[in-house]
């Protein structure tokens, strides 16, 4: 369709091969310590064996999992609270500098991350576009949810810098201040900490701009949980239970209606599924439905995302086609 002037589609020599990330870069190395003991040492050429790869992820235990998340998100609180503890004079001001961080974040609440590229299609705002309904869910006495932003505050990015006005000067009289944090200068190793250690990874996207999207994948081989637009990776990667779709492939909207359903969308989501699967725990203790969730993710998402399996599409698709 991008093509019209090429007379016969079908005969247009153009195809695609979808993203993947090297899962030995991005797999924390609890989780590669864990994949080690319960798979082998070459757990990462396993994983190009989809069948073998879920059944041994499938086969480890709960705890293993959770314990293994429970870490890697205490090092991303840590993480969080020396970032924006205020530094001693000379140094680097970082916009949302406190004086005690011990109080940011806890490590018992349901984190949601969400960092972005600067680009208008990935609508940063749409979080905040009932900001009461926001703060009903941040402040909610038995089940609240926190959220970790990472986004380069450039000088010539005006959305950003509003976004960040707007989330600094949210207001007092709630938790937003204690449970919404914006991490600096979005790099790989910020990425690092934040894909390893959240509950769940959104993404936002304004249908069908979403090439691909990457960081999800990083995020999935970590056990995290995507909660995303269905579009790019995600609409090849979800299966109904490796994480949460936000909104429908209706494509008969406008940009605004389509804004508002998917705004409409991303809160009831949380409010009726994501939130409620986090927060049930069985007998033991343990969130065992969403640990349940968690292995699916890993195993179905890390062979079909990984770039051994993008080389190889590459290899039999596109290098070899004579
Ligand atoms: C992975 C990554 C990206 C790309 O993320 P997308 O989801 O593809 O937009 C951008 N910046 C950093 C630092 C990353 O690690």
């Amino acid at each position: 369709k991008m093509f019209p002037d090429l007379a016969d589609p079908g005969a247009v020599p153009i195809t695609s091969v979808t993203n993947g990330v090297h899962a030995p870069t991005w797999v924390a190395p609890v989780f590669q310590t864990i994949y080690e003991q319960n798979i082998g040492e070459n757990w990462h050429e396993i994983v190009r064996n989809d069948e073998t790869w879920q059944t041994a992820i499938e086969l480890m235990a709960d705890e293993d999992i959770w314990n293994a998340h429970r870490t890697l998100k205490s090092l991303l609180i840590a993480f969080i609270r020396e970032r924006t503890r205020a530094k001693e004079t000379g140094s680097v001001n970082t916009i949302n500098e406190r004086e005690n961080t011990q109080g940011l974040f806890s490590p018992d609440i349901l984190t949601i991350g969400f960092a972005r590229r600067v680009a208008a299609y990935k609508r940063w705002d749409l979080l905040f576009s009932d900001l009461p309904r926001l703060l009903r869910l941040v402040d909610d006495a038995e089940r609240p949810v926190q959220f970790v932003f990472a986004g380069k505050a450039h000088p010539q990015d005006r959305t950003a810098k509003t976004i960040l006005q707007e989330l600094m000067s949210i207001n007092h009289d709630s938790n937003w201040q204690r449970r919404a944090v914006f991490v600096e200068d979005y790099d790989q190793e910020v990425a690092r900490y934040l894909v390893q250690g959240v509950d769940v990874w959104m993404n936002v996207p304004r249908r069908p701009m979403e090439a691909s999207g990457t960081s999800g994948m990083k995020a999935a081989m970590n056990g995290a949980l995507n909660f995303s637009i269905l579009d790019g990776w995600w609409i090849e990667g979800y299966n109904g239970v490796n994480g949460f779709a936000i909104g429908d492939l209706n494509e008969d909207l406008t940009e605004d209606q389509m804004d508002i359903a998917d705004a409409e969308a991303l809160y009831s989501t949380l409010e009726n599924d994501l939130i409620p699967a986090y927060y049930s725990l069985d007998p033991n203790g343990l969130p065992s439905d969403w640990i349940a969730r968690m292995k699916n993710s890993i195993a179905t998402l890390t062979p079909q995302f990984s770039s051994d399996r993008m080389v190889a599409d590459y290899l039999a698709n596109i290098y070899d086609n004579d």
